[in-house]
């Protein structure tokens, strides 16, 4: 029997602290709590990896306070494109969609890609679609729509013009959630659901919903799932390359996601960061700015939330 083993991460960043209120960043420590508890639930109850990590993203989609779901980043033309994935470690059955803008919680329709069998990447109207059809809860495009990102969208938007864009923290532009477990057979699961980043051009798709750039899984090896300018882990295809360090390298888990985040990734002057998790161990959580929304719960049973540097023990999960 494996031990269980549960993280998330909400997107990494400046996180600058005035940017919200102090009720603001205890309540999304909560949420981090709450997803991790849901995720954490279905461990328990002998469920699987790739449950436990869809069930702790919807509570992050459903939560304002996260670049995902309800809350979502905005395009350019204030509207929504949603990007998300989910990868089976046991079997390396994978789902992703992009650029959905009508199912409440697209992790679910990553999913049901996955569960359909017949593709691993659906796009567009006909990912809202097949995702109708698979019986998801729809919603109307502004129900993702919340004023903190209008407004952030608007400030981008000024400082393009005023040519400050440079200045724009992080967390004005961008986010993501994911997540990664091990359930009681030992098998690892990764999946990760982003809004992009705001201001976005129409039809630009990240690295969230790409298999081996934001997401990936295998048993024995590694679960991953990345946060940080999507187009430079596309390129490097940063989640694959975690797992390629331990499976020709030889290196630890820790050597590999920090050598990606601290380096490989660092090179070309970004934010990120990621959760990984290896087929032992409790899950590491590296990041190269000043914070990261992550959470976990080890082995121990034991959760942990954190947005910046502090780290906060909530005990028994
Ligand atoms: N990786 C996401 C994307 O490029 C954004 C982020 O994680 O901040 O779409």
């Amino acid at each position: 029997m494996a031990n269980l083993a549960l993280g998330l991460h909400g997107g990494c960043g400046t996180l600058d602290r005035s940017l919200m209120s102090e009720d603001d960043w205890a309540e999304s420590r909560q949420h981090i709590a709450q997803a991790l508890r849901a995720g954490w639930a279905v461990l328990k109850a002998d469920g699987r990896a790739i449950d436990a990590v869809q069930a702790t993203i919807m509570v992050l989609e459903d939560s304002p306070h996260f670049n995902a779901g309800y809350g979502a980043a905005l395009t350019e033309n204030f509207d929504h494109e949603l990007d998300a994935s989910i990868m089976d470690g046991a079997t390396l059955d994978a789902g992703a969609v992009t650029s959905i803008k009508r199912v409440r919680n697209p992790i679910q329709a990553a999913r049901a890609v996955l569960e359909g069998g017949k593709a691993v990447l659906l796009t567009g109207a006909a990912a809202d679609q097949f995702a109708e059809q698979a019986g998801l809860t729809m919603v109307e495009p502004d129900y993702f729509t919340t004023q903190r990102r209008i407004e952030a969208v608007k400030s981008l938007k000024q400082r393009a013009l005023t040519g400050t864009i440079a200045k724009a923290s992080e967390a004005e532009k961008h986010g993501t959630v994911g997540a990664v477990a091990r359930d009681s057979q030992g098998h690892l699961a990764a999946g990760t659901s982003t809004g992009g980043f705001n201001n976005k051009p129409l039809g630009r798709v990240g690295d969230s919903p790409i298999i081996g750039a934001g997401t990936y899984a295998k048993d024995g090896v590694c679960a991953v799932s990345c946060t940080g300018q999507g187009e430079i882990f596309i390129r490097r295809v940063a989640a694959y390359d975690v797992a390629a360090r331990m499976i020709y390298g030889g290196q630890s888990l820790k050597q590999a996601s920090d050598i990606l985040v601290h380096e490989t990734l660092a090179s070309h002057g970004i934010g990120a960061g990621m959760i990984v998790l290896g087929a032992q161990g409790n899950p590491l959580a590296p990041y190269n700015t000043l914070g990261m929304y992550r959470g976990w719960i080890g082995t121990d049973g034991r959760m942990t939330v954190a947005t910046h540097h502090d780290l906060y023990e909530l005990g028994d999960a």
